[in-house]
């Protein structure tokens, strides 16, 4: 008695403690948990109950005591309420509500009646005093009904219950059947309510716990997220080469009109050149949604390898220059003679940064100067530099309380003033994290009305230092170079295409050859034909370029230059396909002049 009733007061501080944290942790509302919940308070009630007729008799009551006797019984009842809410407990974690209708309600009451009225006896020990009698008898035989029933279903269901709520029904019923053996050979040992308080302990662990529900349900949220943002980059990505496919037909064909000059209209040559130029800016804008995608989903990687860097920035500008027009501009670009002769980087992601702030620097000037200037500083001894781009315009400026929101995505500034002007708002936004991946930082001054100063640092490895002098003057001539009447193999599923590439390589005097797919390519090859060059698309009915390429490697001596031909421009592209095998890569839509420079370095 003593033992038991300590023993009592310490259970009834863990289930308190463990109703508390029950009611305070936010919980998923289920039949479980709502069952539980009625467990914890039955058994905090019984407890108290079993407390107070331990104290009463302690404190000498008359054990005939009317009070004291339905205070007795009453904590018999907990012992029957607290069976049957086991029993649905078990109903609802097995799904057995088909075989077990819920609704002992009626047994309970007319039980809970009995109990009340049927006589209780006491048979005092050294011990303490153990209650019996009808009332005891009857509770005991309702419960012995009940764990009968646990028993049958966690049997029928077995295969419904989880491993983890397999203790507090297997808890039971061990506990429940040592409890008939210990009460035959020590009816003094009163345990069966210490057994139910370990097993709400133990439920208390296993039951669908709130906050594993919660990340559940995250983990679903976020697998959903996740489901869709792969959805959103295929679709951007197979957007972008739908755009891409057309706008190769129409830029190669606008070009080709330029040749005409003679010809046509000046009407004619003036809507090609707009035309050109639409498509362009259209080109860019597919190309920035899909570089900010890539970027926000982490997968944008430099690829490092070592570059010219003032030739290929020379190459970029004299492209970007012609975004001047007719504005009465004046572009400057110089180099400091420090620059390492080549540089290790991201070729493709330097060449972004810059044409982005070059671009702008064009776009938000009206008139004036455009200047753009590079120097370094180099760490010979580590082979390392930081590259400083300053590009300084007179154009229109940015105020003050605007600067910080430059590098939001999709915000542009001054709307009313820029209406006419075309842009995303993206160019800066990618510039700075394409910097920011280089462990780089980016400045802006500027004066509203006046004009502004982009300056970037980037870091880069320094591959040869040699410092070769290098012509800065821009030239608009291109010379068109002669070939000498290579062969070239151009494999497209689009008719279009085809013919924008013969008009593109026309000027070269190629000697062009077509088909329309992967094993059209390879029956040439195999019939004996040969070629220079073979220009391959990548997305093809019956074999696509890459398996194509892969076939084209298997024939023994087979050496000839390919160029994958594709509209699937993401950033990275490039190196996938010279990774892949590729001789070079050249992304729809293709100039005459990117073409050109391709074929130059592929033949000289
Ligand atoms: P976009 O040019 O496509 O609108 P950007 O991200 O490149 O997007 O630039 C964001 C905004 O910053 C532009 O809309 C423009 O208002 C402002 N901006 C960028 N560069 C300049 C500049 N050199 N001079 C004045 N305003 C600029």
């Amino acid at each position: 008695m003593e033992v038991g009733f300590y023993f009592s007061i310490s259970t009834f501080i863990i289930i308190g403690i463990i109703t508390i944290i029950f009611c305070l942790k936010q919980r998923v509302d289920n039949i479980e948990t709502k069952i539980y919940g009625q467990i914890l308070v039955i058994t905090l009630l019984g407890i108290f109950l079993e407390i107070g007729t331990c104290i009463w008799y302690r404190l000498g009551v008359n054990l005939n005591n009317n009070i004291y006797q339905y205070a007795c019984k009453l904590t018999a009842s907990y012992y029957m309420i607290w069976s049957s809410l086991f029993v649905n407990y078990l109903i609802s974690i097995t799904n057995a509500k088909k075989g077990f209708k819920r609704g002992f309600n009626i047994i309970n009451i007319i039980c809970f009646a009995l109990i009340m009225i049927l006589p209780i006896y006491y048979n005092r020990t050294d011990t303490g005093v153990i209650p019996g009698g009808p009332s005891i008898i009857l509770t005991y035989s309702v419960c012995f009904v009940y764990a009968i029933i646990d028993a049958v279903i966690t049997i029928k269901y077995r295969k419904t219950i989880t491993r983890a709520k397999f203790t507090p029904v297997y808890s039971l019923l061990c506990l429940g059947g040592l409890d008939i053996v210990i009460g035959i050979f020590f009816p003094q040992l009163f345990l069966i309510g210490y057994i139910y308080s370990l097993i709400v302990i133990i439920m208390y662990f296993t039951i669908e716990n709130p906050d594993v529900r919660l990340v559940q349900q995250l983990n679903a949220a976020k697998n959903q997220a996740e489901k869709a943002n792969r959805a959103k980059t295929d679709f951007l990505s197979s957007m972008s080469h739908e755009i891409r496919t057309p706008l190769n037909a129409i830029v190669g064909l606008s070009e080709d009109n330029l040749e005409y000059k003679d010809k046509c209209p000046p009407e004619v040559i003036e809507n090609s050149n707009d035309i050109v130029s639409a498509s362009q800016t259209l080109l860019e804008i597919v190309g920035n949604i899909l570089d900010i995608n890539k970027i926000e989903a982490n997968k944008m990687e430099l690829v490092n390898n070592p570059y010219n860097f003032v030739e290929e920035i020379t190459q970029m500008c004299k492209v970007t220059e012609t975004r001047i027009g007719d504005k009465p501009i004046k572009f400057n670009l110089s180099f400091a003679p420090d620059i390492p002769y080549e540089l290790n980087g991201d070729k493709g992601k330097v060449k972004e940064i810059v044409n982005n702030i070059l671009s702008n620097a064009i776009k938000y000037t009206n008139e004036g100067e455009v200047n753009l200037y590079f120097k370094c500083i180099n760490n010979i001894e580590k082979k390392d530099c930081i590259l400083i781009i300053t590009c300084q315009d007179t154009g229109i400026g940015i105020k003050a309380e605007q600067i910080d929101r430059l590098f939001n995505k999709f915000d542009r500034l001054d709307v009313e003033k820029n209406t006419t002007t075309e842009g995303t708002g993206l160019g800066l936004a990618i510039t700075k994290r394409l910097v920011g991946m280089m462990g780089g930082k980016i400045n802006v001054q500027s004066q509203y009305g006046k004009g502004s100063i982009f300056m970037i640092q980037i870091h880069q490895e320094i591959s040869k230092m040699e410092a070769p002098t290098v012509d800065t003057n821009i030239t608009q001539t291109y010379e068109e170079k002669d070939f000498g009447h290579k062969r070239i193999l151009v494999v497209d599923d689009n008719k279009l295409n085809i013919k924008v590439a013969r008009k593109s390589l026309s000027a070269f005097n190629f000697e062009i050859d077509e088909c329309y797919d992967g094993v059209e390519c390879l029956n040439k090859i195999n019939s004996g034909e040969h070629y220079d060059l073979i220009l391959m698309d990548i997305m093809m009915p019956n074999m696509n370029g890459e398996v194509a390429l892969s076939e084209l490697k298997k024939i023994p001596g087979f050496s000839i230059p390919i160029i994958a031909l594709t509209a699937d421009a993401i950033a990275g592209s490039q190196e996938k396909y010279i990774s892949d095998g590729f001789t070079d890569y050249i992304a729809k839509p293709f100039n005459r002049d990117q073409i050109k420079s391709k074929l130059d370095r592929i033949f000289r």
